[in-house]
C-alpha cells in the first residue's frame, strides 16, 4: 500500500468531513494456504496476508456520533448514534464498521464517536476476506486513537464478535486474526483454540515458485445455508464423540472415532475432513520449516479432494481450476475459503505460471464460465498505521 493511497484516502476524508483525519490505517485481505473449515472446530489454519488492503482515514468525535463513508459503495455519509447501535439492526455494509464500534463499547472501551472514510482493494465476496479487512482496519484505528492498548489477537476477537453478533454471520476467528497479525514474507500458523501463533517464513519467489489466486467470480447462492449446515454437523460430530471440538480428535484416533460414529455417513465425512485437515496443516508447517516447500503441493491437492468429496463444498468452477492447473503442471492447487465459489490457489514453478494461467482461462471459456481473475499473491504485511 503506497503512501499515495494513504494521501488520497486522507484527501477524500477532508472533502467529506471538512478536516484532516487524525490518521490513516490499512488492514489486508488474506488467502488461506491450508486449514479450511477448521477454525470453528478449534483447529489449525495457515493464512497469509494479501497486498490488497482496506484503508481507513479516521478521526475521533466526542459527541456519540459515528459517521461512515466508503469509496466503494454508492451513497452519502451515513450518520449513526452510538447509543442506537444494536445487533442485527443493519443489513448494509455499514454493519461491519458499526459492529466493531459496538463490540469495543460492549467490551468496556470508552469510544465516544468517529468519522471514518474507507477504501478497499480487497475484492468483496471473493473469499479473500474483505469483511475482516474492513473490521480490522477500523478496530486498529480506534485502538490507536483511543489508546485502548489491545493487541492484534485481541482486536481480532472483538472483530469476530462484531461479525458474529452485530452483523449476524457465524464466522470463525481466522480471517480477523490473519488481517490483524500476519507478517510480510510469512504464513501464519494459528491455533484457533488459544490463538497462539507462529510466523512461518514463506517466500516462494526466493525458491523460484509462485502462488496464484484464481478468483472464479462466482458465489453460489446457497453458500450461507450450507456453511451453517457444515458447522452444525461438525458440532454434532463433536457431541457424539464426547469432545469439546473436533480438534480434540487426534489423527491417530481417527479410524476409531469414525467407527464410533456408526452409519451416520454425513457426520463421518465431516469429521474425517476436519481431523485430516488439521493434520495437513501440521504437515505443511513441518515441510516449510524443513525447507521442502515443493512437497506441500500434494498436501494442498489432498486438501482439495477432502473439501470436494468429504466436506462437499467445492463447485464445478473450483474443481475446474484445480484439475486444469494440475494438468498444466502446477505443483499443487486447492479451493480456499468458505466454498461454493470464491477463489482457488495454485502453487507453481515460476516458469509454468503463464501456461497454467492460459490453461485455466481457456478451460473457463470452453466451459462457458465467467472469466476468472488470476493474480499472484505475495505474503504481505498485516494491519498497520500508514500515516
Ligand atoms: P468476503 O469477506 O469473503 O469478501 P463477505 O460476504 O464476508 O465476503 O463480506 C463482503 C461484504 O463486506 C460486502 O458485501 C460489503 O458489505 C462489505 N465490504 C467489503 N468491502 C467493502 C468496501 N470497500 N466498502 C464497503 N463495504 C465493503
Ligand atoms: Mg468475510
Amino acid at each position: 500500500m503506497s503512501v499515495d493511497t494513504a494521501a488520497a484516502v486522507a484527501e477524500r476524508f477532508k472533502e467529506l468531513y471538512g478536516a484532516e483525519p487524525e490518521g490513516v490505517w490499512a488492514a489486508p485481505g488474506r488467502v488461506n494456504l491450508i486449514g479450511e473449515h477448521t477454525d470453528y472446530n478449534d483447529g489449525f489454519v495457515m493464512p497469509f496476508a494479501l497486498p490488497h488492503t482496506a484503508v481507513a482515514a479516521v478521526s475521533r468525535r466526542a459527541d456519540g456520533v459515528l459517521r461512515l463513508h466508503s469509496a466503494d459503495v454508492e451513497g452519502d455519509v451515513v450518520e449513526l448514534r452510538l447509543d442506537d447501535l444494536a445487533p442485527e439492526s443493519d443489513r448494509n455494509w455499514t454493519a461491519y464498521p458499526s459492529g466493531v464500534v459496538w463490540a469495543l463499547r460492549q467490551a468496556g472501551h470508552a469510544v465516544t464517536g468517529a468519522d471514518i472514510h474507507l477504501a478497499s482493494t480487497v475484492p468483496a465476496g471473493a473469499g479473500l476476506s474483505s469483511s475482516a479487512a474492513l473490521e480490522v482496519v477500523v478496530a486498529l484505528a480506534l485502538n490507536d486513537l483511543y489508546d485502548l492498548g489491545q493487541k492484534g489477537w485481541q482486536l481480532a476477537r472483538l472483530c469476530q464478535r462484531a461479525e458474529n453478533v452485530y452483523v449476524g454471520a457465524p464466522v470463525g476467528i481466522m480471517d480477523q486474526t490473519a488481517s490483524a497479525c500476519c507478517e510480510a514474507g510469512h504464513a501464519l500458523f494459528l491455533d484457533t483454540r488459544d490463538l497462539s501463533q507462529k510466523q512461518i517464513p514463506f517466500d516462494l519467489a526466493a525458491e523460484g515458485m509462485r502462488l496464484l489466486v484464481v478468483d472464479t467470480q462466482v458465489k453460489h447462492s446457497h453458500s450461507e445455508g450450507e456453511y451453517g449446515k457444515r458447522r452444525a454437523g461438525c458440532e454434532k460430530g463433536a457431541a457424539l464423540l464426547g469432545v469439546d471440538a473436533l480438534r480434540d480428535i487426534a489423527y491417530a484416533d481417527l479410524d476409531a472415532a469414525l467407527d464410533r460414529l456408526g452409519d451416520d455417513e454425513e457426520v463421518r465425512r465431516l469429521v474425517r475432513h476436519v481431523v485430516t485437515e488439521d493434520q495437513r496443516v501440521e504437515r505443511v508447517v513441518s515441510l516449510l520449516e524443513s525447507g521442502e516447500t515443493r512437497a506441500i503441493g500434494p498436501v494442498l491437492v489432498e486438501g482439495h479432494a477432502s473439501l470436494r468429496d468429504d466436506f462437499r463444498i467445492s463447485c464445478p468452477e473450483l474443481d475446474l481450476v484445480v484439475d486444469t492447473a494440475l494438468a498444466a503442471g502446477a505443483l499443487g492447487a486447492r479451493m480456499t475459503g468458505g466454498g461454493f465459489g470464491g477463489s482457488a490457489i495454485v502453487l507453481a514453478e515460476e516458469a509454468d505460471v503463464e501456461t497454467i494461467t492460459k490453461a485455466v482461462e481457456g478451460a473457463f471459456a470452453s466451459a462457458g464460465f465467467t472469466a476468472p481473475r488470476v493474480f499472484e499473491a505475495v505474503p504481505a504485511a498485516g494491519a498497520r498505521r500508514l500515516s
